[in-house]
């Protein structure tokens, strides 16, 4: 597979391609393996999404991880009417890429604050609005668009509603950026955009519980994402080291580097057994609490990690499409789907509760007989 630098000049892995092929070989149902599909299997989503990320490149796995891990969960939990039910078949049949629009021009991080807005108009529903940096937006067929329906910042005020992002009063805008190719990152604006009432996503209020419960799932995919972005850049690093030569010997050995390589192995190797302990409950439970502490985990590893590695290329680091440019991608582990910022003030708030998760390790599988030799067995034993 040609490096990353190479890809650079040739265009981007589309998104929608990789969900073909994903429908193709059946892996959409392994992934969603109830027929209501609004929950996932955690071990398929990250096969499915190392797989995307092998392609090296950022953009389309974003795409990715939006549609699968997030879109498509949500609009199954509340497709109630033809139209919902209509775009959430075709997507789990791989032939219809959907956006997410929560954040909005102005209010960004704070959510209860979003001022877009759904009010009852002669077609049953009517938005106004302006949402930016929505992933996808300039290459799917409709968002998922987070609108206010009465003022105030109580959770009942919000609504999910389907919208094709080619209805009359639509218009979609890329993101001003060099990063991201493939991401159809962009801006929608919403001006007048009347639908039916078909178009609601579940119940009209439902919002904001909804959103929760499916962004913690989007956590568990994006520090899925990470380890793996995480274990091919340090791999690339290794092998590029290997190849330079210093006084005589390979850089790759002098104690210092090897080191620094062994940190970002040890990080990593710390986030795989956090996301592995966690996954099931995340999935299953959508436990936003535990969803924080890997958010929160995945964003500083990803950022150290990345960090290390482009500062141990070098100049090559800085070529087009390396690891430099990668690591200012790879920042966005820490703002897309809530600022670490944000997600540590729901570990601050739930301390008690993460805490007593760590209070003594479960033996699981513990088998009956004599004690261990090493003296390890635990309390009352
Ligand atoms: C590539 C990309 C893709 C994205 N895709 C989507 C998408 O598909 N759908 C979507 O809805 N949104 C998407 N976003 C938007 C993303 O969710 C927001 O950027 C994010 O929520 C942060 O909001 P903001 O950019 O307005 O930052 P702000 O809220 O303006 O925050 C700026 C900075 O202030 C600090 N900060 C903010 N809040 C706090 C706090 N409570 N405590 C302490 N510090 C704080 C943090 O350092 C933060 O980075 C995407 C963004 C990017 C860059």
């Amino acid at each position: 597979m040609p490096d990353r630098a190479d890809r650079a000049a040739a265009p981007p892995a589309d998104a929608r391609e990789v969900l073909a092929d994903f429908a193709e070989s059946k892996a959409l149902r392994r992934l969603y393996p109830h027929p209501a599909a609004d929950r996932l299997d955690p071990y398929v989503l990250r096969e499915l999404l190392a797989a995307a990320d092998a392609h090296g490149e950022v953009g389309p796995v974003l795409s990715l991880c939006v549609h699968l891990a997030t879109a498509v969960p949500l609009l199954a939990e509340g497709a109630r009417t033809e139209i919902t039910a209509e775009h959430l078949e075709a997507a789990l049949r791989g032939e219809r890429l959907l956006a997410l629009a929560a954040t909005d021009e102005g209010t960004g991080s704070d959510l209860a604050a979003l001022a877009t807005t759904v009010a009852p108009g002669p077609r049953g529903l009517v938005l106004d609005g302006r949402k930016r940096w929505a992933t996808s937006a300039t290459t799917a067929d409709a968002a998922l668009v987070l609108a206010r329906r009465k003022p105030g910042r109580h959770f009942t005020s919000f609504s999910w509603i389907l919208v094709p992002l080619d209805a009359p009063g639509v218009t979609v805008r890329p993101a001003d950026t060099e990063l991201f190719r493939g991401s159809g990152v962009g801006h929608i604006e919403l001006d007048h955009v009347e639908l039916s009432d078909g178009h609601l996503i579940g119940r009209h209020g439902a919002g904001m519980v909804t959103f929760a419960k499916h962004l913690a799932v989007e956590r568990l995919a994006s520090a899925a994402w990470a380890i793996e972005l995480c274990r091919r850049t340090i791999a690339d690093t290794d092998r590029r080291l290997r190849g330079r030569a210093v006084d005589g010997g390979e850089l790759r050995e002098l104690s210092a580097v090897r080191q620094r390589l062994a940190r970002c192995a040890v990080r990593v190797s710390a986030l795989d057994a956090l996301w592995r302990q966690t996954c099931d409950r995340i999935a299953a439970d959508r436990d936003g609490t535990w969803a924080a502490v890997l958010k929160s985990a995945s964003g500083d590893t990803v950022g150290q990690v990345l960090a290390d590695c482009a500062r141990l290329q070098g100049a090559d680091g800085f070529g087009r499409g390396g690891a430099q440019s990668l690591r200012a991608e790879a920042a966005v582990f820490g703002i897309g789907g809530g600022t670490t910022e944000v997600t540590l003030d729901i570990v601050a708030e739930r301390l008690d509760s993460v805490l007593n998760g760590l209070d003594g390790p479960d033996r699981p599988d513990r088998p009956d007989g004599p004690d261990r030799p090493d003296g390890l067995n635990g309390p009352g034993s």
